[in-house]
């Protein structure tokens, strides 16, 4: 593969180019201003179109307000141990927009990034080409979304969408749901059409889960006294590894809860093992049998993280509630049925039509999609390797992905400790240089 370009002489030349204006890129530009060095951001949409377009209605985060902290804009209001609607999100993230007032051109995709032999970037975008001599990646780690071909095969008359499409159970035909995919949306979709009383079908993956509230307090409070959230992905005991990992299921809705899904099985939400196949004439899903397995191992997560917080109280001598040792384990309201003789259990078989199935929702995750940076920078599964964002191609960078550095990097927590570090590195790689020419031929866009 060519990963080189040749002169360009029309192009713009800009001296940082970010791609992408999400609370990544924004959070760069606030640095990059502050040093004075010349940037421009290209969007797609318009900035923050993820938290604007792809949430559900009754989205709230998962993390408390506490940890909104994008540059020289934390959360303010009075509930730092709430969680933000979504309403309340974006109005969060339009103030911080319009602090930051970045340099940045919207409804421009980025098609092409490649270094030049002479140095630099070319980048080619919807709207035409410019060069740069550095360019950062913030175009978020959710890009394409997973759907298993076996979609394909499905009634013609069940709506199929992907977890980014869903807003809300009035959107989806009367009947019951199938939802696949347990993580945290796949979870809390659930419990979206289980409480706006749809009956829902949940194929369960293997994503662990974790208490809201232990000892008193806020589980992620606790994990923050215990140091985690700066906790580097080089100390993490999987290492690299952890950015395969997927996120603990619990939710900030209504104040912030526990999602158990073996309470929903108690009310009626139908539980499935992970999904397999289709049978030959497209009428029944079959799933493996791991559910039981499935939920032991998230509930095993959900133990050990409290024993952890235990082991913090009783290190540290605090005076906590519930100070009752060992700690409150615990233990599973519900069990799902054995599978039979013939290897058939209520948990690895749906009949669509007889369960009146209307709608799926496949919550199975997304693909990274870098194909338009066309640099020797990615792994055999098309992840970026760096270092804190650094790539080894000088003045290429990536910002915002999950455990980019520490487990915020993906997160309102942790992405402004990334973004400094990378405006200090592209600030030392420009030798000090600020706005210089480029600012004096009066080139910043507004
Ligand atoms: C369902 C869900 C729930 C989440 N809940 C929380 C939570 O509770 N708390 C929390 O802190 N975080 C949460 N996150 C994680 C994180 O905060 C968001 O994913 C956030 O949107 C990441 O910001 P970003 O700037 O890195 O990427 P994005 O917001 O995805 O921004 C990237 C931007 O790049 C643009 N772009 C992409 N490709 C191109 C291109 N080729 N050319 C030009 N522009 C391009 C896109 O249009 C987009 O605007 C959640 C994420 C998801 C998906």
């Amino acid at each position: 593969m060519n990963t080189t370009a040749s002169t360009i002489t029309a192009a713009p030349h800009i001296p940082v180019l970010i791609v992408g204006a999400g609370q990544a890129g924004l959070s760069l530009s606030v640095y990059l201003q502050q040093r004075g060095i010349g940037h421009l951001l290209l969007e797609k949409h318009t900035p923050m179109h993820a938290w604007r377009h792809q949430r559900w209605d009754n989205f709230c985060l998962v993390t408390p307000n506490w940890q909104c902290k994008l540059p020289g804009h934390e959360y303010a209001g009075d509930a730092p141990h709430g969680f933000m609607k979504k309403k309340e999100i974006i109005a969060w993230l339009d103030a911080f927009l319009l602090k930051v007032n970045p340099p940045v051109r919207t409804g421009v995709t980025v098609k092409l990034v490649q270094p030049r032999a002479e140095g630099g970037y070319l980048v080619q975008t919807s709207v035409g080409d410019y060069t740069a001599d550095q360019v950062v990646v913030s175009s978020g780690g959710y890009h394409l979304p997973i759907v298993p071909r076996l979609a394909e095969r499905l009634p013609r008359g069940i709506l199929q969408i992907h977890s980014e499409q869903y807003r809300n159970a009035e959107q989806l035909p009367p009947g019951e749901v199938l939802v696949v995919g347990s993580g945290q949306s796949g979870a809390q979709i659930a419990e979206d059409l289980h409480l706006a009383g749809r009956r829902v079908h949940l194929a369960v993956g293997d994503a662990p889960r974790c208490a809201r509230c232990y000892r008193g307090r806020d589980v992620v409070d606790w994990l923050a006294d215990m140091g985690y959230y700066d906790m580097p992905v080089d100390k993490h005991p999987l290492r690299e590894g952890v950015r395969d990992n997927t996120n603990h299921y619990v939710t900030g809705r209504d104040g912030g809860r526990d999602i158990d899904l073996r309470t929903f099985a108690t009310q009626g939400m139908k539980l499935y093992g992970l999904l397999r196949e289709l049978d030959d004439a497209g009428g029944t899903l079959k799933f493996d049998d791991t559910l039981a397995s499935a939920l032991d191992r998230a509930d095993q997560t959900y133990n050990g993280i409290n024993a952890a917080i235990d082991q913090h109280i009783a290190k540290l001598g605090l005076d906590a509630d519930g100070a009752l040792p060992p700690a409150s384990v615990y233990e599973p309201v519900w069990q799902p049925q054995a599978v039979d003789a013939s290897g058939v259990s209520p948990h690895t078989e749906l009949d669509l039509a007889a369960q009146g199935i209307s709608a799926v929702v496949w919550c199975i995750g997304f693909q990274p999609d870098f194909a338009w940076v066309q640099a020797p920078v990615f792994n055999g599964r098309g992840q970026p390797v760096h270092q804190r964002g650094v790539t080894g191609q000088p003045g290429l960078y990536f910002l915002g992905l999950p455990w980019l550095y520490t487990w915020g990097s993906g997160r309102f927590s942790g992405v402004a400790r990334d973004a400094m570090y990378l405006a200090e590195q592209i600030e030392g790689a420009r030798g000090g240089a600020g706005l210089g020419e480029w600012q004096r031929q009066g080139e910043l866009v507004g």
